[in-house]
């Protein structure tokens, strides 16, 4: 087949999934646009037009596009050290892992893995070491979302995507999203962690609430299971605190493991499992391990972006720019109500107004964003994101509202 008439996704142009010339797997749909630059909070797609970025490669562009720190610092990396494996030491590991315990508030050690799903994974085989033989299940919430390996697939809880690939894994219950008793009825002699994550992001953004963690820590407290924070989202300063458990716990407590990926590195793919010196102390070397989590180009990124972010005091331009955006979003028509904590943030539509169709509007009048349920949008632009984007993207979403209604 001749390369000329492979198009579709790699010329941005969208295809017909069903289309075999196209280059990509149909497991999204076809996009519309590709992007070709940004810069900050701002987009430009390959025929030149600009777009302000309220979502930030879903939560992942924290510092905006294209940071110029974050730049030099994997530039300087990229000729100086790629990869040696975890055989061996590297320079940008053991400073991350100390900032995030200073970000989380206790001491810890860190597993490093390229993504938010094998953050998890390791948050889960270190659940089945601490619990032991027959003892290795995990419950976590209906609605939830951990990734899209089979194991993180199990424990997402959300059975629409799992019916493709039954049978999955075993060792997952699923409780009722912030319902204490339906969660304690699930704990037996076979349960050895509880997996949540402290605003479930894809389920809708739903928060949870302090008498609902503080419950929980309790209770795992009571029967010696894990509490594992999947903060793959909520964390690293986007709801206005480090981590988003923080809402919910007095300094110096939280959950026992912490798992975060996505605004890590800025954009460059790499993820964290973070465990308290007890519970991490349940793996032994062999146990687990990655190729790549961890080397030096993505710690290169993920090292100066959270230098950055203590430099800046990331949960406070989180919050003062989530207010502005809250202020602003409310007071459009056609918008209910809005929800989430911080920069992590959904906005119910009215009755009747279909989000996919406001969020393709806004696509189209220059503005990203996405819709997470058929009736609300999910902002998650850049934490730095400016007074002026935030005002100019609020001028294009109400026309985009106001377009869809009429
Ligand atoms: C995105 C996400 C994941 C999966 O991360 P990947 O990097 O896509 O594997 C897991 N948990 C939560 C809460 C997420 O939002």
């Amino acid at each position: 087949m001749p390369v000329s008439t492979v198009t579709a996704h790699r010329d941005g142009v969208g295809a017909d999934p069903e289309d075999q010339r196209c280059p990509i797997m149909p497991t999204y749909n076809p996009p519309s646009i590709m992007f070709v630059r940004g810069d900050g909070s701002e987009l430009w797609d390959r025929a030149g037009k600009r777009y302000i970025d309220w979502l930030a490669g879903i939560a992942v562009c924290s510092l905006g596009h294209s940071n110029p720190e974050v730049a030099a610092a994997i530039a300087e990396q990229a000729s100086k050290l790629l990869h040696v494996s975890n055989v061996f030491a590297t320079e940008h590991q053991a400073p991350i892992s100390k900032m995030l315990s200073q970000m989380i508030g206790r001491p810890g050690q860190v597993f490093f893995s390229n993504s938010g799903a094998e953050a998890n994974e390791a948050a889960l085989k270190l659940a089945r070491k601490w619990g032991g033989r027959g003892r290795h299940k995990v419950v976590c919430a209906y609605q939830s979302f951990h990734g899209r390996t089979l194991n993180t697939l199990a424990a997402t809880g959300q059975p629409a995507k799992w019916e493709a690939f039954m049978p999955l894994p075993d060792g997952f219950k699923h409780a009722v999203w912030a319902d204490i008793d339906d969660l304690e009825r699930q704990l037996d002699d076979s349960v050895a962690a509880v997996l949540l994550e402290p605003v479930q992001g894809e389920g809708g953004v739903n928060p949870a609430t302090t008498e609902y963690f503080a419950a929980v820590r309790r209770l795992c407290d009571e029967r010696g299971l894990l509490f594992i924070a999947d903060e793959v989202q909520a964390g690293l300063a986007r709801t206005g605190k480090w981590f988003g458990f923080q809402h919910f716990f007095d300094e110096g407590a939280g959950p026992d493991v912490v798992t975060m990926a996505k605004a890590l590195g800025n954009g460059m793919p790499i993820g964290a499992c973070w465990a308290t010196p007890e519970a991490a102390a349940a793996f032994k070397p062999g146990d687990h391990a990655t190729t790549f989590g961890g080397q030096p180009m993505a710690t290169s990124a993920a090292r100066r972006t959270l230098e950055l972010m203590l430099d800046m005091d990331a949960p406070a331009v989180a919050s003062r720019a989530a207010t502005r955006l809250i202020d602003a979003v409310v007071g459009i028509d056609g918008v209910s109500t809005t929800r989430g904590l911080g920069l992590l943030m959904a906005v119910e539509l009215e009755p009747g107004i279909d989000a996919k169709e406001v969020a393709t509007t806004c696509l189209r009048n220059g503005l990203v964003l996405n819709a997470v349920t058929a009736t609300a949008l999910r902002l998650t632009p850049p934490i730095t994101i400016s007074d002026a984007l935030i005002d100019e993207g609020v001028e294009i979403l109400a026309r985009s509202i106001a377009e869809v209604r009429s």
